[in-house]
């Protein structure tokens, strides 16, 4: 085995196909149904949200989808991602496990979403589209975007959550630096925040809120398609070249992972990490153990029902089967914004459903701890998402301390946390708390579930 700490490719030997899993699966996942018709949507009713390409990657059943030369180009400038062995938290730990970990952060914003920016920027300039809006949480998906859109000449427009535009200032001047405009989310610009804002003046806003708002002004502009930064099959598809690039640094290290764990809010560095290993393992020639780590706050697949739901809190966009809390589900405030999502990707949910992969749900506190530890051992402070992940890893080295296994554990801190620092410095203040959900909170998001659909 090697004894390198770092395993990294040449440009030269960047994947360069995106891996579709739907055809390798025992069955494809359910469709996406019209909202009023429940009628499977058709490539039409989503002709005025999203360009023709992406609406074909969205259905595809070719396995491999050929990454064009100019989302390369721009890949180049962060890809490929290393693949560190974590020998300094092993040895902190003092676990005979060997933990690896494929690094997002080293993208222009510090995360895994460019992955899908720049090719979704690419197919909206290539087809004439002029501007794209989206919703953003934290702003890694805005900044994301507006970075995407500067390289292709297209004008961004994104809502992000009022309380993260409020409290958060530092991603949303890196989305105008990128030259994109930023509006609080609810506004007065749409006619779904105009209604939320009547009922309450004073509202901090959600992701489901901020989607009704983005998709309203795509649908209601010829030349503005909208955005969106996770949950959907062509944003996993994008995210494959993480786990394509794992699997070829894995060759490099001359190991072979046997425990597979990444962090969940919509599902897509997870899909995009666990995905080209799925496929070996569903041809026989690896057999990792697959595992989603989501929060205790937001636990869409732990405790949501596997269901048909509306994507936004408007109930806008087409109904998706997937795990999810309602889509009037409002999380607690925690601190890993990019997992408050009130549901899970479809996808990702149909190979739940499957019993392909496990769920655990994690408190904020334990997965702070675990970022913590990892900081101080690999000089890396991941995004709180990550953390997640993290604390499932240590979970489980631990676990080897006990039992002498050596087990193989492969997860992707997905972002660090340099624009999150002040959630850590609640953290180190003794000041972060893990709120209880309760059942009934879950029961009264699902009771406005679309009942049509059921
Ligand atoms: C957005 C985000 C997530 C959650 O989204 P997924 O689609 O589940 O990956 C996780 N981590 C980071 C760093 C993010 O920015």
């Amino acid at each position: 085995m090697d004894t390198r700490t770092k395993f990294v490719l040449d440009e030269s030997e960047m994947p360069r196909q995106w891996y579709n899993i739907i055809p390798d699966l025992p069955s494809p996942p359910p469709p996406a149904l019209h909202p009023a018709t429940l009628e499977p949507v058709g490539p039409e009713d989503l002709a005025p949200l999203f360009p023709a390409e992406l609406i074909a990657q969205e259905v595809t059943t070719e396995r491999y989808v050929d990454i064009p030369e100019e989302v390369l180009e721009v890949y180049r400038l962060w890809r490929p991602s290393p693949l560190f062995r974590a020998r300094r938290l092993e040895k902190a730990l003092g676990t005979p496990a060997r933990i690896y970990y494929k690094y997002e952060g080293v993208s222009p914003v510090g995360s895994h979403k460019p992955n899908t920016a720049v090719p979704q920027a690419f197919y909206n300039a290539r087809e004439g589209v002029r501007r794209l809006t989206t919703e953003t949480g934290a702003g890694q998906w805005g900044s994301s975007l507006a970075f995407a859109c500067a390289q292709f000449g297209l004008e961004c427009e994104v809502w992000q959550v009022r309380a993260s535009y409020d409290q958060k200032p530092y991603r949303r001047l890196m989305i105008e630096t990128f030259g994109a405009t930023v509006h609080p989310s609810p506004s007065p610009l749409t006619a779904s925040g105009r209604k939320i804002l009547e009922a309450a003046p004073d509202s901090p806003g959600s992701l489901g809120i901020a989607i009704s708002e983005a998709v309203e002004v795509a649908a209601g502009d010829p030349q503005t398609r909208y955005a969106l930064g996770s949950v959907l099959n062509h944003v996993l598809l994008h995210q494959t070249i993480i786990g394509e690039e794992a699997l070829r640094q894995f060759e490099l290290a001359g190991d072979t992972p046997d425990l597979i764990v990444g962090c969940t809010g919509g599902g897509s560095n997870f899909g995009g990490l666990v995905f080209p290993f799925l496929r070996e393992k569903l041809a026989g020639r690896i057999n990792p153990v697959i595992r989603a780590v989501e929060p205790a706050a937001c636990p869409s697949l732990t405790r949501g029902k596997y269901t048909y739901d509306y994507g936004d809190t408007a109930g806008l966009t087409p109904l998706m089967k997937m795990h999810t809390l309602g889509h009037d589900f409002v999380p607690d405030p925690i601190h890993a914004g990019g997992l408050r999502y009130h549901g899970m990707s479809p996808l990702v949910s149909h190979i739940y459903e499957l019993g392909l992969i496990e769920a655990v749900a994690k408190p904020q506190s334990e997965c702070f701890a675990a970022g913590v530890q990892f900081a101080r051992a690999e000089g890396i402070v991941p995004a709180p998402e990550p953390t997640h992940a993290i604390a499932a890893c240590i979970e489980e080295a631990l676990r080897c301390k006990e039992t002498g296994e050596e087990k193989v554990i492969l997860t992707a801190v997905c972002g660090h946390a340099h624009l999150d620092l002040p959630a850590y410095g609640r953290y180190l203040a003794g000041e972060m708390e893990d709120l209880e959900l309760t059942s009934e909170r879950i029961e009264a998001a699902l009771a406005t579930l679309p009942e049509h659909a059921r």
